[in-house]
């Protein structure tokens, strides 16, 4: 495999940036990292369990909902999966690895996507029917859940199968890591033919290799990355670079595995973020009254749930499927309608990411001083500790953009997106066809359905938002 592979020039390698170079791949760089985030989720469990129950004044609710979600999307962005990089869960998971000695692998049936899929749409459906964004308590008790179920699953089976195949927080890392600019590489592919010990993916004796089964030389994609650096340091040849490369460029390169599931992803969690935006806005209540009425009941869990079912599942699935079975019509395809999925799905990466990052980019300018008087709170109030002074709430009105430049910032993003989006679906077609007109009649249903997601989300963000968790919003 490493023989047929063409050996591809690093050309900035972030491991040789005098300082940070050297900060990256010491020893204890990740665990410093990870004991910061861990005391940042004992804060929101602390304060989530025994705080003010008020979403401002908590740092569970602030932290969780405000600040991470934002400043994940931004670290995305600008760098890649630093979030699973820093991961707080995975302190605990060394204690659990270390008490359970797990020999078993994940069951096979389940090494795909769709349980932490299944995961992904849950978190966002429970968001939404519970409020957790106005409840501290219950964010700290999905807290204290992730914790619980990364132990368990870590005591029991071997290699890192939590963040491959469970976690909805690293799967969403994973999928929108691919339009970042940061990806592991080899530096050079001659040394990796002839290393016999292949450490980067098997350890040595004193570092372990990578726990996402990822072998250097031949990963083409960072999906499944957790930016860990656990190949650099355990590579005998020092020939793993952090390389920097073209943002969206393994989508354009088409590097995924065929894999049905990863597609659906993709196409889902677009889906998703429209859906998850709409339910901030007025007209979502209306429409929950209206089906309420329609289905004779006021359980609002059948009422939401019916709209995640239509939304996020049902409605993707008809119209991907609808646009690949025209795509297969207008040009007589040979490909498969899965196929045609799988060939279009990385349209809808940066597409998303653009609508969950306009979406959480408002969160975080409305309520990013919150931060601070949420924990003055928590020092003064929860622990009886004044470390940080008395709360000062003038400050969380500091800093809070215009809501004409808001939309303006959420605008720009969205259409970045549709460039990127409408690039991709063009050069898929153009990847089977080299005759212009007929690639784009097989690209024009997906250029359609690119279209309306897009507009859709961009008329939801024109629509009156909620203020959640910020002091503004009460
Ligand atoms: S251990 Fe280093 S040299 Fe060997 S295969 Fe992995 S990256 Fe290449
Ligand atoms: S060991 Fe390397 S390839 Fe594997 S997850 Fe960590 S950084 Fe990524």
């Amino acid at each position: 495999m490493i023989n047929s592979l063409q050996n591809r020039r690093v050309q900035i390698d972030i491991l040789r940036v005098p300082l940070l170079g050297r900060f990256l791949v010491w020893k204890h760089s990740r665990t410093a990292a990870q004991i910061i985030l861990f005391a940042l989720a004992a804060a929101i469990i602390i304060d989530g369990l025994l705080g003010s129950q008020l979403a401002p004044k908590n740092v569970a609710t602030v932290a969780a909902w405000v600040h991470y979600r934002g400043l994940v999307a931004f670290a995305l962005l600008i760098a890649g999966n630093l979030f699973c990089a820093s991961c707080p869960f995975m302190l605990p998971r060394k204690l659990a690895k270390w008490i359970g000695r797990p020999t078993r692998r994940w069951p096979k049936l389940l090494r795909n996507k769709w349980l932490a899929l299944i995961g992904f749409v849950g978190i966002i459906y429970s968001y939404e029917l519970f409020d957790l964004w106005a409840s501290p308590w219950l964010t700290a008790w999905l807290t204290i859940a992730y914790f619980a179920t990364a132990f368990v699953l870590e005591a029991f089976f071997t290699r890192d199968s939590f963040c491959l195949y469970v976690c909805p927080l690293g799967t969403f890392n994973f999928l929108y890591s691919t339009i970042s600019p940061l990806k592991i590489s080899a530096r050079n592919l001659n040394t990796c033919r002839d290393c016999k010990g292949h450490e980067c993916i098997n350890g040595s004796a004193t570092q372990q290799g990578c726990q996402l089964e990822l072998f250097v030389p031949t990963m083409k994609s960072t999906l499944d990355c957790t930016l860990c650096l656990d190949c650099v340091k355990a590579c005998p040849y020092d020939n793993v670079a952090l390389a920097v490369r073209p943002p969206g460029d393994e989508l354009f390169r088409q590097s995924w595995p065929n894999r049905l599931d990863l597609a659906l992803l993709a196409i889902f969690s677009a889906f998703l973020a429209t859906l998850n935006a709409f339910g901030m806005t007025p007209p979502v209540y209306d429409l929950e009254a209206r089906l309420a009425t329609l289905l004779f009941t006021s359980h609002e869990s059948i009422v939401l749930g019916l709209i995640y079912i239509v939304g996020a599942i049902l409605w993707p699935l008809a119209l991907t499927y609808s646009a690949a079975w025209l795509s297969k019509t207008l040009v007589a395809s040979p490909l498969s309608l899965n196929r045609l999925v799988m060939r279009y799905a990385y349209g809808f990466v940066p597409l998303g990411f653009a609508i969950w990052s306009a979406h959480y980019l408002f969160h975080l300018l409305t309520g990013f001083m919150t931060i601070i008087p949420a924990f003055q709170t928590f020092f003064a109030q929860t622990l009886g500790w004044a470390l940080l002074g008395e709360p000062n709430w003038e400050l969380a009105r500091h800093f809070v953009p215009t809501v004409d430049a808001i939309q303006i910032t959420q605008t720009t993003i969205i259409y970045v997106g549709l460039l990127m989006a409408l690039a991709l679906t063009l050069h898929s077609a153009r990847k089977t066809h080299r005759d212009r007109g007929k690639a784009l009649l097989e690209a024009l249903p997906w250029l359609i359905l690119v279209f309306l997601i897009i507009f859709t989300s961009g008329a939801i963000f024109l629509l009156p938002m909620e203020m959640r968790g910020s002091a503004l919003g009460g």
